[in-house]
């Protein structure tokens, strides 16, 4: 059922279904395809071509072969490209957003935020582009002087989840190609339109053919590994969950590729009895539910001090109640589809086994008896420790109550974690509030409030939760390896 789907079938149809290699569209070397389902109802979106391990090549290929010229285009002129698509961007963004909704789930406003935060990658790093910079300068001994400079590191893979089918895609190839690199892009299958339909804007942007290449397949492990193992490769970054992380960092080992990482979170959302409770319920609110609550800054563990633990499940209850779900492009809808069947189950796994260990139900708990991937918004009270879901992400919309006695206890509880992705604090004292701040191990901190991204921050995490940072300063730096050059004391 779609709200217009004249205007969908339009712009399905203007969605390429081929690879991007060299600056054209192409099929599967041997003609091969795959499917991609609206998980609101199961229905087919669409087909498009699923890469041989040879496509792969062929896509590093005509990557490497872009690479010396894109490497040596002023930077201006590359900042210039991306702050088009980033225009491009703003002027598509209905269609942009409109794609995600149906490809992935998430209700039609949110997928409008992520277009807004996705392009943010776009202006950032056109900005960044042209601010590298080396030095140059006198060693200590006064014998020689010193030069640093920064180089583009070379042909780039980058794989991306379907959580965030945009901004995950941006937030790397902006860097990239700001920094002089050239990529190879593989979408997760579940959601590649996104990324096919933004190949092409970045094409009218004008990024010269072979800058940019698209891979989409059903034969993941095949392509990537035939590009993981070309030595003309030079960089990988990955963000999807930390097993299939820890998988690709052991095939870019033998290359000593650089690698980033941005793996997955358990995020503690600490309460204490001094917080604000509004803000800290208008807090978890965003945090939990933002993507139905399939973002690995989602909140996973909710700590809240006992004296406070009733008012607050009281009052998130009475909003989660409130939302209304379906299909993400209809009317007044906050929560969609989960992203397939198996992350239904993996929801209703994860409370089930909670709720037998001792969790009460305040609201939710089941699966939904409609057509499509649903769950319903859930909230549980009294987590018990040695629940799965204090372990494992939830990634789903459930949010978990453990009420906690003093602040020792909540670093220690937050903590209790392989990840370290993104912590979320709500106190009104300040002193609290900074000693959370050096005792949690974290990559991010929201300190009184449920939503951390922005382009302009270093995004990443501590621990398992991944290597390198994507946004920021420290983003460009990702796709640059740095030379230092000794010449002798010009006055000697
Ligand atoms: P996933 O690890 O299953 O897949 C991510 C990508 O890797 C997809 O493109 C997939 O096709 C590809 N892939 C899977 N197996 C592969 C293999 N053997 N070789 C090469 N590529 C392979 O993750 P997902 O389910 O798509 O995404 C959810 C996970 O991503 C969660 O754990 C979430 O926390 C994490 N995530 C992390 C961040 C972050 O910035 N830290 C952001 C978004 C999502």
């Amino acid at each position: 059922m779609t709200e217009n789907p004249g205007r969908e079938a339009d712009l399905l149809g203007r969605v390429p279904d081929g690879l991007l290699i060299g600056g054209r569209w192409r099929p599967a070397s041997d003609g091969a395809t795959f499917t991609v389902h609206d998980p609101s109802d199961g229905s087919v979106v669409k087909e498009i071509a699923s890469a041989t391990a040879a496509d792969g090549t062929a896509a590093l290929d005509a990557a490497a072969e872009a690479f010396p010229a894109w490497a040596a285009t002023p930077a201006r002129e590359r900042a210039e490209v991306l702050r088009r698509a980033f225009d491009l961007l703003q002027e598509r963004a209905d269609d942009v957003a409109l794609l995600m909704t149906v490809e992935m789930g998430k209700p039609l406003a949110e997928s409008r935020g992520e277009v807004a935060y996705g392009g943010e990658f776009l202006r950032w790093f056109s900005e960044q582009a042209t601010h590298v910079q080396g030095r140059y300068g006198a060693n200590p001994e006064g014998t020689g002087r010193m030069i640093v400079s920064q180089h583009p590191v070379g042909p780039c893979f980058l794989i991306t989840p379907w959580n965030f089918p945009l901004a995950m895609a941006t937030r790397k190839i902006a860097p990239a190609l700001a920094a002089g690199c050239t990529v190879v892009v593989k979408p997760a299958s579940l959601t590649p339109l996104t990324t096919l339909f933004f190949a092409q804007l970045l094409l009218d942007a004008g990024v010269p053919a072979g800058v940019v290449n698209v891979v989409t397949t059903k034969r993941t492990g095949p392509v990537s590994e035939a590009i993981l193992s070309d030595p003309r490769l030079r960089k990988l970054s990955f963000t999807g969950s930390t097993e299939v992380g820890q998988q690709l960092l052991a095939q870019a080992a033998p290359g000593v590729l650089r690698t980033s990482m941005e793996l997955g979170g358990n995020a503690p959302f600490v309460v204490f009895d001094d917080a604000d409770l509004d803000t800290a319920v208008d807090g978890a609110i965003a945090a939990k539910f933002r993507n139905i609550g399939q973002a690995c800054t989602a909140a996973n563990r909710f700590l809240v001090h006992r004296s406070v633990a009733d008012e607050f499940a009281r009052r998130v209850t009475e909003r989660v109640t409130a939302f209304r779900t379906g299909r993400g492009t209809e009317e007044g809808v906050t929560i969609g589809p989960l992203i397939d069947d198996r992350a239904v189950s993996k929801a209703a796994d994860l409370v089930d086994d909670a709720v037998s260990r001792g969790a009460r139900v305040l609201t939710g708990g089941t699966r939904l008896d409609r057509p499509g991937s649903f769950y319903a918004a859930t909230v549980l009270a009294d987590v018990r420790p040695g629940s799965a879901l204090l372990r494992e992400e939830i990634f789903g919309p459930v949010l978990a109550i453990v009420p906690f006695d003093d602040e020792d206890e909540a670093v220690r509880l937050a903590n209790d974690t392989e990840y370290g992705l993104v912590s979320y604090v709500f106190t009104e004292n300040l002193a609290r509030g900074q000693r959370m701040v050096e005792r949690l191990e974290t990559g991010m901190m929201g300190l009184n409030v449920g939503v951390v991204s922005n382009a302009a921050a270093p995004f990443g995490g501590w621990k398992h939760s991944g290597l390198g940072r994507e946004g920021g300063a420290e983003g460009i730096h990702e796709y640059l390896q740095t030379k230092y050059t000794l010449t002798p004391d010009p006055f000697a």
